[in-house]
């Protein structure tokens, strides 16, 4: 079964250009749940370990000089379907063939400050939320049983 978790974070770009709220906006119309949210400025070393998995790319030196350019917004959204329902919300990475009405149609700007990033499966929601928050800044709406500020 799907996870009720992913994660995101609103990019610098999107939080220069003042998108933070009409990206929350589209967020909450789109009925995801925000247990978590906090805005942070990353070091290069914190954004080099979140996107270790592209530290082969020719794309990567630039991808971190681009997060840690100004403060970004991480939340944790709880939904049924999260991780695929999310990937949906923000469509393709490059925003020329993101879909109209997708966040990053909307909102980006290139294939780098393509306004936000979007957890690609339900252990790497796990890892990135953890990466980001606390159990005591976790607010999840369905506990389901599960211990308060873990949906694992
Ligand atoms: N990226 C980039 N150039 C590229 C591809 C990706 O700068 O050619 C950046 C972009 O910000 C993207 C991030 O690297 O969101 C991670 O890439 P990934 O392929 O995981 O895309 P995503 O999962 O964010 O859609
Ligand atoms: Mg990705």
């Amino acid at each position: 079964m799907a996870g009720r978790i992913t994660f995101t974070i609103i990019k610098p770009g999107a939080v220069q250009n003042e998108h933070i709220g009409p990206i929350l906006g589209k967020i909450a119309e789109a009925g995801f749940h925000i247990a978590g949210m906090k805005m942070v400025q990353l070091s290069r070393n914190e954004a080099q370990n979140f996107y270790c998995i592209h530290e082969d790319k020719p794309f990567f030196g630039e991808l971190v000089e681009f997060m840690v350019s100004g403060p970004i917004v991480v939340a944790l959204l709880e939904k049924d379907n999260a991780v695929e329902d999310f990937r949906k919300l923000i469509g393709s990475t490059d925003p020329k063939k993101a879909e109209p009405g997708t966040i990053r149609h909307m909102f980006a700007q290139s294939i780098q400050a393509n306004a936000v990033h979007g957890s690609d499966s339900d252990e790497n929601a796990i890892k990135e939320s953890e990466y980001f928050f606390a159990g005591y800044e976790k607010f999840y709406k369905d506990k389901g049983g599960c211990l308060q500020g873990s949906m694992q």
